[in-house]
């Protein structure tokens, strides 16, 4: 007779195929609890951490709090010891000092602090029919009718010519004002409606209300702006000229919130990579003795392709390998050559309301875990550093034994658009890499969403990439 129990082709197929059970059934209660304790303090960091200067500030307080240091290449460093370099408040390096050093490589985790959003001009503030206004422009990969209508904040800095540079947060108290850009009434858009949408809202509409009364004087023409320029002044101690040497950006202002009636979810502004510098972060301050020096990175204008001294093009995370392989007594690009990283950025997570663009057997699903991403890039893999076959199976095989929920993923479906990351900026550098990272639903759009599973398998990742 034969037994009820056994089903030969079901044995086999728990043999050979990937798991089909859904990632919150892999893992116990006990973990989804500590997801959700996890979460609690990156709604904080979230919250407070609008642009990079934001980030790097909260950043920097949390790892001095935690031991960290600021790096002196005239020092020598011991196993052990914590150390960051804060690259001109927009980026940040922390290193975790390994047994080993970076003789045999260093392990690194980078995720980026930059999120698309709406900076000013450098003569941004004009008068019209009395308003006053501010000429904006979009800072990355914005759907421009998301930011239409809704309260914003402006968060940025000013630098004078007397060489104080003045911290501006303006509009995130509900008990202060905040400013807003303004959209058309329905009633009158039937001739936008019909305009395909990368026409319907250009750049240039991008126009943020900042006031509506006029100064209190005998005088005539541009009393609303003199209004606003006034407070300013009176705020901040700054002049018209001064938004020349400015970076002041638009920046919604609720917090962050939990979502569905579940609360597995959190909708929040910036999460594309903050849900990956957090981790990286955590992971960072909770490594205490590694074998391989840990680096973790906090970069900046990945939104913009990574230009610029804060960029990952920059080399900035160079100079300072370069610097702890000399304290190692090894030359410099021995020890690039030799290092991993995990490119931390997020991907696109499957949407069934947009269900056509994305390849369901390839793509990503929010509560399945990290995503880890072969290559990004669009068309035929154009623009993407491809991590070898030898790589994904170290990672993979440090995921599996750590019990790291993952998942594989490509971002939608092939010739429909694409994206890229930092990955082969570092991969550029002759450093093994391969990106690893969140989901996310709504990515870019003001109000993202991610599960709050996933990002704590993100830390977990990181901290077992640093720690294992
Ligand atoms: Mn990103
Ligand atoms: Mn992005």
């Amino acid at each position: 007779m034969e037994n009820k129990e056994t089903n030969p082709v079901k044995d086999l197929k728990e043999k050979l195929f990937m798991s089909s059970k859904t990632g919150m059934q892999k893992i116990s209660k006990d973990e989804v609890k500590k997801a959700d304790d996890f979460c609690v303090e990156y709604k904080k960091f979230l919250d407070f951490s609008r642009t990079e200067r934001d980030a790097v500030e909260y950043a920097v307080a949390l790892a001095e709090k935690n031991g960290f240091v600021e790096f002196s290449p005239e020092n020598t460093y011991k196993a052990g010891d914590r150390v960051y370099v804060n690259n001109r408040g927009k980026a940040l390096m922390l290193a975790v000092i390994g047994k080993k050093g970076v003789k045999e490589g260093a392990n690194l985790s980078i995720a980026h602090i930059d999120s698309p959003r709406i900076d000013l001009k450098p003569s941004p503030l004009y008068e019209a029919n009395n308003l006053a206004l501010f000429k904006t422009h979009y800072y990355g990969g914005i759907r421009k009718y998301q930011w239409l209508a809704m309260p914003l904040a402006l968060h940025g800095v000013v630098a004078k010519t007397n060489g104080e540079v003045v911290n501006i947060r303006f509009g995130d108290d509900e008990n202060e004002p905040c400013l807003c850009i303004t959209d058309l009434l329905p009633h009158l858009a039937y001739e936008q409606v019909e305009k395909p949408v990368k026409k319907a809202w250009t750049g240039e509409d991008l126009n943020v209300l900042v006031g509506s009364r006029p100064y209190d004087g005998e005088d005539e023409g541009e009393l609303v702006k003199l209004n606003v320029m006034s407070i300013l002044n009176e705020k901040y101690g700054i002049t018209e000229g001064d938004f020349l040497s400015a970076e002041l950006c638009l920046v919604p202002t609720y917090k962050t919130r939990d979502v569905g009636f579940d609360g597995g979810l959190m909708g929040g502004y910036g999460h594309d990579d903050k849900c990956c510098a957090y981790p990286a972060l955590m992971a960072a301050i909770d490594t205490k003795l590694p074998e391989r020096t840990a680096i973790t990175v906090l970069c900046d204008k990945e939104e913009t392709g990574s230009d610029g001294n804060t960029g990952m093009q920059s080399d900035y995370l160079r100079y300072f390998m370069y610097d702890l392989a000399k304290m190692d007594g090894v030359e410099g690009h021995h020890a690039i050559s030799k290092s991993r990283c995990l490119s931390a950025d997020v991907n696109a997570a499957y949407d069934p309301t947009y269900a056509s663009c994305f390849e369901a057997k390839n793509s990503s699903y929010v509560n399945e875990g990290v995503v880890i991403s072969k290559y990004t890039g669009h068309g035929g893999k154009g623009g993407t550093s491809d991590a070898s076959a030898e790589f994904m199976g170290e990672i993979r095989t440090m995921l599996e034994k750590n019990d790291i929920l993952w998942q594989v993923g490509e971002l939608g479906r092939v010739d429909l658009g694409g994206g890229g990351t930092i990955a082969k900026y570092v991969a550029n550098m002759n450093v093994d890499v391969v990106d690893l990272g969140v989901p996310v639903l709504s990515m870019h759009a003001p109000f993202e969403l991610i599960s709050k599973v996933d990002i704590y398998m993100a830390y977990r990742a990181f901290y077992a990439l640093f720690e294992g």
